[in-house]
Parts: C-alpha cells; sequence; structure tokens
C-alpha cells in the first residue's frame, strides 16, 4: 500500500480570523480558543503578532502547555534597515516560539502602490527575513500576500518572491488569495504551476471567503499538491471571512478522496470533539452558533416530513452523507404539520422517553401538536416545550411555580427618553402567597427580573434557577390585521452550557412573553429534577 502523504493544518482563528469587525479576544479567551485547538489537534495554532498588542505580547510571554506548535506572526523586515536591528523581527524572535509565520508581498502592484518601493528592495526583504530566521533556528513559513493576483498580474515576478524566502530555507511557502476572488480551477492551475518549482510538501494555501469558495479553493490547492491548509474555527476572518477548517478537517477525514491519500495529525476519532471546538467560539463571541453550518449545525442533521424521516428511521444514510456522531452532532427529528407518527416517535425516542409505539397517547400527543401549530405554534425550533408538551402528557413533569397571575405596566414621560416597564407576578408555592416585583426596560424584562430578582423569595425553586440564563428573544407576528399573533422563541442556557428553547403564543405579545419564559422555568426546574410544589 501507498505510503499516506501528510497534510499540515494551521489554525489562525486567533491571528487573522481577529481581524474581524467586533472581534477583540482577552487574554483568557485566547487561552480557552487555543486549549480548544489543541484538544482537537491542529499541527499549528498561529497566536497573534508579538510586539503589535498587549494582549498578543502577554499571550506568548506565559508559558503554554500544547502538543500543537505556537506560530508568531510578523512581517518582513523594513526596507533600508537589517534584519538584526528591526524592532518587529526583534519581538518576533524574543517571543521564542519554535516557528514563526512572516508576510511579505508577491504582487508587484502592491510592491509599486502600498510600499512604494522598488521590486529588488523587496526581493531583498523577503530574503534577509528569511536568512535572519533560519540562522536563528526557527521553522521559517513565508506567507505570500496577494500570490495569486500578483501570479495573474506578474507571473515571474510573484514566483521570484516565493524562491527568494524558499532559497534561503523556508520550510513552507503559503500561497495566499488575500483578496478572495481567486476561483477554485484557477487556484487549482497556479498551484499546480508553483509545485513545479517547489516541491508541495513545502507550499500551503490560505483563502477568503469573499466568493464564498474558500473551502473549495483550499481543497483544489491540496489537490494541485498544496499540503498545509491555513484556516479560522467556523471562517472566521474580517469581510467574508477565512477557508474554515470546521468544514475543511472532515472532508479530509472521512471523504474517500482525500482519505485514501492523506493523513493528518487529528486522528478521526477526535473528530467528535469538533461541534464542540466550533459551538465554543461561538461562545466566547456571544454569537448564536450557524444552524446550517456544514457538518457541526444543529440543522446539519435534521429531517423533516414524514418520508424523510420514516427512510432515516430505515437507515440513517439515505438522507445522511455522514453519521453525525462522527463529528460529534446528533441527528434531530423535525415535528412540523407535515409529519405524521414516525417523526413523533423518533422524536420520543431521541428525547429517550420509553413509550410503546401502539400506546394511544401517542394520537393524543400527535393532535395536541397539531392543534397547537393550528394557532401559531411551531415545535420545529422549541424543542424544550415539546419536550414538556409530551412529558406533561404522560403526567412526567410535576408542578413548580403556580402563578396566580401577574401584572405588567408600561410608562414614559414624554420628556424622558426611557421607558420603564414593572412587572408583579403572585405566585403560590407550597401553600404560601408570594408576590414578586421587577423593572426592566420591557415587558419581558421586567417579568424575568422580577422573578430573577427574587430568588431568595421562591423558596426551594431558587437555588434551582439561580444561574438560568435567556441567551436570546425572537417575536413573530403571524397573521396581519387586528387578529395577529404572537408567536415568541426563547433560548435559554445555564452554567451546563446547555441550550433549550422554548415558545409561547398568544395575540398578546406579553402573554406569548410570559409562556416562553414559564416554559423555560419549567424546563430547567424538570431537568434539574426540582420537587413538586405541594
Ligand atoms: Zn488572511
Amino acid at each position: 500500500m501507498r505510503e499516506l502523504e501528510k497534510i499540515y493544518i494551521f489554525d489562525t482563528t486567533l491571528r487573522d480570523g481577529s481581524q474581524t469587525q467586533g472581534v477583540n479576544f482577552t487574554l483568557d479567551e485566547k487561552i480557552r480558543i487555543a486549549e480548544s485547538l489543541n484538544k482537537l489537534g491542529v499541527d499549528y495554532i498561529e497566536a497573534g503578532w508579538p510586539g503589535a498588542n498587549p494582549t498578543d505580547t502577554n499571550f506568548f510571554n506565559k508559558k503554554h502547555n500544547l502538543n500543537s506548535s505556537l506560530v508568531a506572526f510578523g512581517m518582513t523586515k523594513k526596507t533600508g534597515r537589517s534584519a538584526d536591528n528591526d524592532r518587529g523581527l526583534s519581538a518576533i524572535l524574543n517571543s521564542n516560539t519554535k516557528s514563526v509565520c512572516i508576510v511579505g508581498k508577491t504582487w508587484d502592484f502592491h510592491v509599486d502602490v502600498a510600499l512604494n518601493i522598488s521590486k529588488e528592495e523587496n526581493l531583498e526583504n523577503i530574503s534577509e527575513t528569511t536568512k535572519h530566521f533560519v540562522k536563528n533556528k526557527r521553522e521559517f513559513m513565508f506567507d505570500a500576500e496577494h500570490f495569486f493576483d500578483g501570479y495573474k498580474n506578474n507571473k515571474d515576478y510573484a514566483l521570484q518572491c516565493i524562491r527568494a524566502a524558499y532559497d534561503e530555507g523556508a520550510t513552507w511557502i503559503v500561497l495566499c488569495d488575500t483578496n478572495g476572488g481567486t476561483l477554485p480551477f484557477e487556484v487549482e492551475k497556479i498551484v499546480s504551476d508553483v509545485v513545479k518549482i517547489i516541491p508541495g510538501n513545502k507550499i500551503g494555501i490560505h483563502t477568503h471567503n469573499d466568493t464564498e469558495n474558500a473551502v473549495a479553493n483550499t481543497l483544489s490547492a491540496i489537490n494541485a499538491g498544496a499540503r498545509q491548509i491555513q484556516g479560522t474555527l467556523n471562517g472566521l476572518g474580517e469581510r467574508c471571512g477565512n477557508a474554515n477548517l470546521v468544514s475543511i478537517i472532515p472532508t479530509l477525514i472521512l471523504k474517500d478522496f482525500f482519505k485514501k491519500k492523506f493523513k493528518l495529525k487529528i486522528e478521526e476519532n477526535n473528530l467528535n470533539y469538533l461541534t464542540e471546538c466550533s459551538r465554543l467560539l461561538d461562545e466566547i463571541l456571544n454569537r448564536k452558533p450557524n444552524n446550517h453550518a456544514a457538518y457541526v449545525g444543529s440543522s446539519a442533521f435534521s429531517h423533516k416530513g414524514g418520508l424523510h424521516v420514516s427512510a432515516v428511521e430505515k437507515n440513517p444514510k439515505t438522507y445522511e452523507h455522514i453519521n453525525p456522531e462522527i463529528v460529534g452532532n446528533r441527528r434531530s427529528i423535525v415535528v412540523s404539520d407535515q409529519s405524521g407518527k414516525s417523526n413523533i416517535l423518533s422524536r420520543l425516542d431521541s428525547l429517550k422517553i420509553k413509550i410503546d409505539k401502539n400506546d394511544p397517547r401517542i394520537s393524543k400527543l400527535l393532535d395536541q401538536v397539531k392543534d397547537r401549530e393550528f394557532i401559531g405554534y411551531s415545535y420545529d425550533g422549541a424543542d424544550a416545550s415539546f419536550e414538556l408538551l409530551t412529558r406533561r402528557l404522560l403526567n412526567q413533569v410535576p408542578d413548580y411555580l403556580k402563578i396566580k397571575k401577574y401584572e405588567v405596566r408600561v410608562h414614559k414621560n414624554l420628556d424622558d427618553i426611557d421607558i420603564n416597564s414593572e412587572a408583579k407576578i403572585h405566585l403560590n408555592i407550597d401553600g404560601k402567597d408570594i408576590i414578586c416585583e421587577g423593572t426592566g426596560n420591557g415587558p419581558v424584562h421586567a417579568i424575568d427580573s422580577a422573578i430573577r430578582k427574587n430568588i431568595s423569595k421562591i423558596g426551594k425553586y431558587g437555588n434551582y434557577l439561580k444561574d438560568l440564563k435567556l441567551l436570546d428573544y425572537k417575536v413573530r407576528i403571524l397573521n396581519t390585521g387586528t387578529n395577529a399573533t404572537t408567536r415568541v422563541l426563547i433560548e435559554s442556557s445555564d452554567n451546563s452550557g446547555s441550550i433549550w428553547y422554548t415558545i409561547g403564543v398568544s395575540p398578546n405579545i406579553i402573554e406569548a412573553s410570559f409562556r416562553a419564559l414559564l416554559d423555560s422555568i419549567d424546563y430547567k426546574l424538570f431537568k434539574e429534577k426540582a420537587p413538586a410544589n405541594i
């Protein structure tokens, strides 16, 4: 059998990814992300630009216990100064990483216009910088900025630039599609040309997603001979993002075309950490994960519609390209008006609710779901509400907070900018009447704070609800005119990191919100096995 060639994975979430609008990692966040990438098993973690800002400098000053190689980033030496006397290069050398990645110009247009130096001076900056790091025993990688545009504009010069680094001992020459405008067949052609001059196991690829082709361009480059891949988690990066490693890694490991030729440091069984790794980044960025993300999105293996579902039940291969568990994701069966009994049964199964498939309560549940969908409920995106509905029907959910009544008041003084809301909730817990009051900038906020601010008052339930967090709140108006119905979807979480979705529907927006919120609270209490209200 032929020896498998190795593909190296180079993550730049912490460097190129952090160039993104609205992204500003703290030192602790950088450490968490680096540890997560290390656990996944990438070869290189480019962690930042030492000397460029205090966070990056501090990151490199700290000791890290990682199997992945840390990489310090920087740019080629300044014109008219020796490499030894360049402050930028010293900061990178002082960070003491085994590997360094240095960006330099390879597009003559940029050399003329952006740097305003001669083409020869640029070549000298590249070769002198390479020499400097190789002499200091660093694994040297040259990020050939705008290589593809440079190649199209002045092929000879672009090739001279990468030769300048290669001839001085660079370990990797990384071809960058910095503006992200190159298409897969162009990448394949150009990389094929380059590997005639510099061996493919010295060539890396760094793409951007401006034509939605960053992943495809990366795969094309590998096909043409490149053996290092640069990208970021979830494709984080400026403008339209970088190549998404979360999509590329499983493709290389699981798809026959690549699997037969290549191996990675990441083993197949480590892929089951992929979904968690992707979600961690979203959590740190306080972003809602993309449901439709390939491999790791919550919809990536969700099935709706009776026919699909019954086929998936027979054999998941009918509508799934891989088994979701390999990448740490799971199959979800969406319940909807189109669905029959098989949908409900699979969904009960995924909730680990054991029930005989001929139990008459299943038809009753199906009727209830259909009735509720008719008035505006949709359980597609509200797992927790669906579970509560089911378990209540099966008498598995006790009564928790008994709400006797609630009031919400909204007021605004015309010469005031703020609108204030006040909520008052009358509860009964274990026979005792309790009033909880709260204020907020909106009615839902006020209801939520009435419960949250009075955790100590609500007796035995207080402790269970302390870490309940509302992450997102969505309102949709369903029909027009005076009979409009409001559907509210709430996304909640707690310290365990689990996320659940609840729904409320009513002609009144406050009542719809209240129902969704109450479901979230009930779900949390059920999940924590809180005692019944007596
Ligand atoms: Zn980039």
